[in-house]
Parts: C-alpha cells; sequence; structure tokens
C-alpha cells in the first residue's frame, strides 16, 4: 500500500492549484466584508467645504476678547446658518451669526463660540469666554485631500471603508469577489430534509452542513441536488454546475467501495485525484479540476464529521485564499488536555472537543463524545478541534495539545 500524503502534503496541491477570481466591481454594501481591489483615490476634499463643528456663534475670534462670566462681550446675532445652508451671508467686524454643527463657515467669521459659552441669545448673544482664532472649525481637506489614497488595495472594506468610500463619492468599488461554491452531495441512500426517509435511506446533512461551511467561510453558496451513485447521472450533473461555479464541493463516494461513482467517474477523468490523508477523520480525499474553465473540485468523505473536518482542513483555507485573504488558517492555541485521549499511529486525528478559558487566560479543552466520524450531534456540541499529531498515540491528563477553535465569522 502506498504511503499516505500528509495533511501539508494534500494542503499544499490544493492551495498551489487554485485560481483566485478575476475582481469585479460591486455596490458598497455588497462589497463589504471583501478585499478591496484597487486604490481608491478622494475625488474631492473631505470635509468639503470649512464647518462648524459646534451649534454656536460664528464670530471673528478679535471681537470676542476678554470676555469673562462678569463681563461677557454681547454682539448682535444678524441671523442664522443652518446645517445645509447654501451662501451664508459674511461676518463683519462687531456682529456675529448663530450657527449649527456642519454648517459652512460664513465668510469673515475665523471661529466657532459653542452654545454653552453663552446665555444662547438670537438677536443679541453674551459671550463668556473668548474665542480662539480657528476654535471649531473643521478645515477642509483636513480629514483627507482630493488625491490622496482613501482605500488602497488589499484593505478589507468594513463599515468604516463603506463609508469612506461613500463620503468621497464612490457608490461601487472593486473588490475580490466572494467565490461562487456549488455543493453537491451524492449517495443513493439520501433523501432531502422534508421528506421522510424510507428504509435504508436517510437524510442529506452533507449539503446543508457544506453549505453553511462554505458561507461562513465567505463564498456564495449554491446547494445542488442529491445525486445517487450513478455514473452519468453524477457527470451530467456537475457539467451543469460549472456554469455557475469557481469551486464545486461534493461530499460521498471517495472511498473504496463497489459503489464510490464519484472517485470511479472522476479518476476516468484524469484531472482529479484520489487520495488518502494521513488524519483521522478525512482519509480519502479528491481534489482536482474540472471542465474548460479548470474549475476546482474537493470530493469530500460522506460521513458527515469526515465531510466537515476535511472541509475546515483543506476547503476553507482555498475560499480565503480565493477571496484574497493573507490568512488563510485559524490560529491555533495550546490547550490543558482534561482527559487522556488515544489516537491511531500515522495519523493526524482531529478530536471534536470544548475548549474552555480560565480567568487567566489559560485554555483547557477535553473531548466530546467519540472519534467516530458518524457523530455529528457530538460536533454540534463542539466548539474545537483538538488536533493530535501522526506521530502520538496518546495523550494524557494535563499534557498541552493543540487546538483549534471553531469560532463562526458571523458569531
Ligand atoms: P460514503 O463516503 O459515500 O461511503 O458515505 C459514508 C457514510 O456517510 C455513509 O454512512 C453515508 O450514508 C453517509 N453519508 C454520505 N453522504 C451523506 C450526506 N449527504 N448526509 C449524511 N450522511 C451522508
Ligand atoms: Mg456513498
Amino acid at each position: 500500500m502506498t504511503r499516505l500524503r500528509t495533511v501539508e502534503e494534500q494542503l499544499d496541491r490544493v492551495l498551489t492549484d487554485l485560481r483566485v477570481p478575476d475582481p469585479l466591481e460591486l455596490a458598497l454594501l455588497d462589497a463589504q466584508g471583501l478585499l478591496c481591489a484597487e486604490d481608491v483615490y478622494a475625488r474631492a476634499p473631505l470635509p468639503s467645504f470649512d464647518n462648524s463643528s459646534m451649534d454656536g456663534y460664528a464670530v471673528r475670534a478679535a471681537d470676542t476678547a476678554g470676555a469673562t462670566e462678569s463681563a461677557p462681550v454681547v454682539l448682535p446675532v444678524v441671523g442664522d446658518i443652518p446645517a445645509g445652508s447654501r451662501a451664508p451671508r459674511g461676518v463683519s467686524r462687531g456682529i456675529c451669526l448663530r450657527i449649527m454643527t456642519g454648517a459652512p463657515m460664513p465668510s469673515g467669521a475665523d471661529s466657532v463660540v459653542p452654545v454653552e459659552w453663552t446665555d444662547g441669545g438670537v438677536a443679541r448673544v453674551r459671550i463668556h469666554r473668548p474665542a480662539e482664532a480657528g476654535a471649531y472649525v473643521r478645515r477642509v481637506g483636513e480629514d483627507i485631500e482630493t488625491g490622496d489614497l482613501a482605500v488602497s488595495a488589499g484593505t478589507p472594506v468594513g463599515p468604516a471603508q463603506v463609508g469612506l468610500l461613500a463620503a468621497v463619492g464612490r457608490e461601487r468599488v472593486l473588490v475580490r469577489p466572494r467565490p461562487r461554491v456549488v455543493v453537491m452531495s451524492t449517495g443513493s441512500e439520501l433523501v432531502d430534509v422534508g421528506r421522510r426517509p424510507g428504509t435504508g435511506e436517510i437524510i442529506d446533512a452533507n449539503s446543508y452542513a457544506l453549505a453553511a461551511a462554505a458561507r461562513d467561510a465567505g463564498a456564495e453558496v449554491y446547494r445542488s441536488g442529491i445525486v445517487p451513485d450513478e455514473r452519468a447521472i453524477l457527470l451530467d450533473a456537475l457539467e451543469g454546475q460549472l456554469l455557475r461555479a469557481d469551486l464545486i464541493i461534493t461530499s460521498g463516494g471517495v472511498s473504496a467501495g463497489a459503489f464510490d461513482v464519484v472517485k470511479e467517474a472522476l479518476t476516468e477523468l484524469g484531472t482529479v485525484e484520489f487520495t488518502r490523508v494521513a488524519m483521522q477523520p478525512g482519509m480519502p480525499q479528491g481534489f482536482g479540476v474540472l471542465g474548460t474553465e479548470q474549475t476546482p473540485i474537493f470530493c469530500l468523505p460522506g460521513n458527515p464529521v469526515s465531510a466537515l473536518v476535511s472541509f475546515e482542513v483543506f476547503v476553507r483555507p482555498a475560499i480565503r485564499l480565493m477571496l484574497g485573504k493573507r490568512r488563510l488558517f485559524r490560529r491555533t492555541v495550546t490547550a490543558t488536555t482534561l482527559q487522556s485521549i488515544t489516537s491511531p499511529p500515522g495519523r493526524r486525528q482531529y478530536r471534536r472537543g470544548l475548549l474552555h478559558r480560565d480567568d487567566e487566560g489559560r485554555y483547557s479543552a477535553e473531548p466530546v463524545g467519540g472519534a467516530g466520524s458518524h457523530l455529528l450531534a457530538s460536533l454540534a456540541r463542539a466548539n474545537c478541534l483538538i488536533v493530535i499529531d501522526e506521530e502520538v498515540t496518546e495523550v494524557s491528563e494535563g499534557d498541552e495539545v493543540a487546538v483549534i477553535p471553531l469560532l463562526l465569522s458571523g458569531a
């Protein structure tokens, strides 16, 4: 029997074969969460005109000199400048205008006296503190000047970037798009949820689980129907999906059984390779490309835990790479095991676990449920994968282990 491929070797293969989809121009809110793929320069300055940062009175600072609580300066108020005011009249010596936050500074005025320093007068105002020249005025371009770089290529577009792009007049922006991922379950025993399974049938859990995982990883997801273990139907279904897919994920039919049709049919095509990877769960793995566009395809094993762990190990980094992300892998933490765990020799075990963090920030972890790759409920109770290296066959209570916390991106 050939040597098992290591997780790293398989990952290397997968990641070097992937193509990053071309940048796409999207409306601002659709760009949220994606990486900007262009340098966006400000077409206008921000602020776009001098304006008041306070509700108060636009004055010439010199006119307020010497004002105190007991000896206020009194100025006539010759008008109001609300926000949105187009052509405010100017301020000349010895008068002032009432001004609101964000309203344009009138010509002649060099500062704003906040309303809190005054009696709030409408026709005449008593000013109790002198203004400093320039005080409470937001200067044109002090945030960003015309021609300055507003958002650079490679920056994640979050709320502040969306806001800035809007503020500088951009309705659309070039981003690294979400890869369109098609998820397909294979297996003649599968029925879709909502239908009552007959004898020997089971409800398809994988297409839902993998679709959710792909979406969580940042993909745009399409769940295609269930495909039975029949070569012609499988090939037909895959061909149909190639039109809309940047990436295809199948589950089931990749082991050594008599009806493992995914492996049989795709091996014949010659562009998809089926290997055995030194891991548990998830030993049988298929990866390759399909069709004229060389669309990448992952053929994951059918057991739900195998499928999801394989997704975590191979597909999630692939989707992140397609999104242009720099960090492909989750951060692992070191934890003390609360229970001893055994692991098969020569295979890296990903054991479902519960990760705890104490008040001092120390981590501990314990396995949840057994090692069986059909134990989906245990995975649903887990919040981490405990990673036990290939050469380790037993960890004792109190030993340190590497743990991958399974945090949801949207959580
Ligand atoms: P396979 O990889 O096709 O040999 O399937 C391995 C095991 O996973 C079998 O017990 C299948 O019934 C089960 N299985 C395969 N596909 C799914 C699925 N989509 N949802 C739930 N269980 C599945
Ligand atoms: Mg099967």
